[in-house]
């Protein structure tokens, strides 16, 4: 098993196309044709499992998979303990407790003695009972923001991303009980093989990459002071000389978003011809 690897992906639902874009940008080439299980990775001996979002913390903790890809909330409901290897800057999102719009629960507080609806039981169960706050879980798959319709249960917890679900469906926010993204997750013990380590480390390459931006631009040999202060760069920006007199050019890399309030004031410190390109991967 040490020159081969398995990784766990989602095979539909939210996270399935960005997490086939993050593999693919961290240079892992495949085909996957529809309901494909295991797809073999170009030039390798990686092999992609596609499976169910929820099945991937399980494949990876007991060894069938050497990483994973799935989201935070489902790593804390499923009570193993994998090792979260990086967070992945999207599937963002947060579980919040909510009420009808009519009740009368204003705080945490007022749950005692509620039905709560909800797809995540365990965290639900383990953060009331931290609390000292007496619920009854109301374990649903779906459809959890209908329960207090139907009167299955008087509350919920369930993912939120805009929060627009929870005021379509009449109900009110009240706490969050965790913050969500997608990660990348190994078995406890992190990355068993090198290939593992070398994945992950890629697959970190492209998360740092996308927060920054590559930006080159020409400016006087006069300005460098002044530009070097508005980019500092990684460690300090590259100034070449250009064939013109007087003339350099300036390359940095600048936290993406930050792009917007750094470009006007490059122009103004005598900054032209600037370039803002995106970055595949980036290990600093
Ligand atoms: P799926 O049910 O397969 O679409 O994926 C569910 C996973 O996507 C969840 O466990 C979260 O990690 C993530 N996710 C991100 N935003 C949301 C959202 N608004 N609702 C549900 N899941 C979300």
């Amino acid at each position: 098993m040490s020159n081969s690897l398995r990784i766990a992906v989602p095979n539909k639902g939210r996270l399935e196309e960005p997490s086939a874009a993050l593999l693919r940008q961290a240079g892992l080439r495949f085909e996957r044709t529809e309901r494909s299980l295991a797809v073999p990775v170009a030039h390798s001996s990686i092999e992609l499992l596609f499976v169910r979002t929820e099945d991937v913390v399980e494949l990876v903790t007991d060894g069938v998979a050497g990483l994973g890809i799935t989201g935070l909330d489902l790593v804390e409901e499923s009570g193993l303990e994998p090792v979260v290897e990086a967070e992945l800057g999207f599937g963002r999102c947060r579980l919040a407790a909510a009420v009808p719009e009519g009740s009368d629960a204003l705080g945490l507080a007022d749950f005692d003695g509620l039905r709560v609806a909800t797809s995540h039981p365990n965290v639900v169960s383990r953060f009331f009972a931290d609390k000292g706050i007496a619920i009854t879980t109301v374990a649903l798959r779906g459809s959890v923001e209908v329960a207090p319709k139907l009167d299955v249960a008087d509350a919920v917890v369930d993912l939120v991303s805009t929060g627009s679900t929870m005021l379509v469906n009449g109900l009110r926010p009240i706490v969050t009980l965790l913050e969500s993204q997608a990660v990348l997750v190994a078995g406890p013990g992190g990355p068993s093989t090198d290939l593992a380590k070398t994945v992950a480390t890629m697959v970190r390459s492209v998360v740092v990459a996308r927060k920054k931006r590559y930006v080159l631009m020409n400016a006087p040999h006069s300005s460098v002071v002044e530009i070097e202060d508005i980019i500092p760069g990684v460690e300090s920006p590259t100034v070449v000389p250009l064939a013109h007199d007087g003339m350099v050019a300036i390359h940095s890399v600048v936290d993406t978003d930050e792009v917007w309030q750094v470009l006007p004031r490059l122009e103004q410190a005598g900054a032209s011809g600037i370039l803002v390109l995106p970055i595949e991967q980036m290990l600093s």
